[in-house]
């Protein structure tokens, strides 16, 4: 439970963009509260490596990433909560946000740091079959599938970066990606490409995953030649994206047609004022760690600003 119920700014999630945002808000003195949500952290906690994040010219590991970031935060007085926001009222100022431990609190500035969530294509076994073979985390549930076969799709970067960890146990890894060249940058292609481990079939849809209580096979489909065939697989894994978490902002604030919020650039602005959006849930093109970390720094000195002007220091 948070330590008050009203609170200058109020930052909702806990990945490099809420974590930065909460870092320059206490080194302001506004003494801001992090709700963390279910994934604290966020996103980089399910990766290992993450070398082009700058300050680390060895790389570092995500979750330690994630971690300093976070002890940083809380030594300049951030107070950091286990919690999610599960409802928000922004009509009315101060704001109102619920959360899902029942409390209730009152923030005169909000910043949205929701990211994103990993992508699924929707297939009705692949619902069935999550935790059960079908995962969208390699760095989570990798060492699963030792000594086994399995599939990932997708041709962006997190396929080829969860293709190439899943070699360290799987003894073949299959990626199936749509088109017939990857979206992935040219490092990451290369590094799965060179890999002997990993097969590609490009122009191919994966259209069931098949097993009655564990994945035992997936039904792959050739969009060229139309040929289907059964690949024996014992894992699945999605790589095709991420969606923004912005549901509880649904009817609230200005989002694009797939739900991504809008914000005035080069400002972190929404559309209500005094409320503030940085990171994956406002950027559908770089979708970085550090571009969402320096969202979060703008964020916090917009709040301020926007504080300050109101005469909240
Ligand atoms: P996220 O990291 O998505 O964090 C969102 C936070 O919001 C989470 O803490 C979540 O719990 C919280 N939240 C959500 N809803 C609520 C709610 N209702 N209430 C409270 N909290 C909530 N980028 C790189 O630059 N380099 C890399 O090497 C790299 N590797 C990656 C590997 C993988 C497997 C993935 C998936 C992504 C990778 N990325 C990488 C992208 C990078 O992780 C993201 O761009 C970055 O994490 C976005 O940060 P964010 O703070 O905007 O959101
Ligand atoms: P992405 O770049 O959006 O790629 C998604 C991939 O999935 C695309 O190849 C897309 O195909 C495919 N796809 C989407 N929907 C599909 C569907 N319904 N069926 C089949 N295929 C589908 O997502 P991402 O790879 O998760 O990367 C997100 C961001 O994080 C990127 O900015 C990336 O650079 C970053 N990231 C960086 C690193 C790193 O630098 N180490 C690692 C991971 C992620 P199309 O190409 O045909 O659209």
């Amino acid at each position: 439970m948070p330590n008050r119920n009203e609170y200058k700014v109020v930052v909702i999630g806990s990945g490099p963009a809420g974590l930065t945002a909460a870092i320059y808000a206490s080194r302001a003195s506004l003494e801001p509260l992090v709700i963390e949500g279910q994934q604290p952290g966020g996103q980089l906690t399910t990766t290992t490596d993450v070398e082009n994040y700058p300050g680390f010219e060895h790389g570092i590991q995500g979750p330690e990433l994630m971690e300093v970031t976070r002890r940083q935060a809380v030594r300049f007085g951030s107070e950091i909560v286990v919690d999610t926001v599960k409802d928000v009222a922004l009509d009315t100022h101060p704001f109102t946000l619920t959360l899902e431990s029942g409390g209730k609190l009152v923030a005169q500035s909000v910043i949205i740091a929701s990211g994103a969530s990993a992508k699924y294509l929707g297939l009705e076994n692949e619902k069935r079959l999550m935790g059960y073979g079908v995962s969208a985390c390699a760095t989570c549930d990798g060492f699963f599938f030792k000594g086994k076969e399995v599939l990932v799709v997708g041709g962006g970067d997190t396929a080829m970066e969860e293709s190439t960890f899943l070699t360290k146990f799987a003894t073949k890894v299959t990626i199936a990606h749509r088109r017939s060249e990857f979206r992935a940058s040219k490092i990451m292609q290369a590094r799965a490409l060179a890999n002997t481990r990993i097969e590609v079939l490009y122009d191919t849809v994966v259209e069931d995953i098949l097993g009655e209580e564990r994945v035992t096979g997936a039904v792959v489909k050739n969009l060229l030649t139309h040929e289907v065939k059964t690949l024996p697989v014992s894992g699945y894994f999605a790589a095709i994206g991420h969606q923004p978490n912005t549901d509880i902002f649904r009817g609230k604030l200005e989002m694009n047609d797939v739900g991504y919020l809008k914000i005035q650039h080069p400002t972190t602005r929404t559309s209500v004022e005094g409320v503030f959006a940085a990171g994956d849930v406002a950027d559908f093109i770089y979708r970085q760690a550090v571009s969402a970390a320096g969202e979060g720094c703008k964020a916090a000195i917009d709040a301020e600003r926007w504080l300050a002007a109101r005469g909240v220091h």
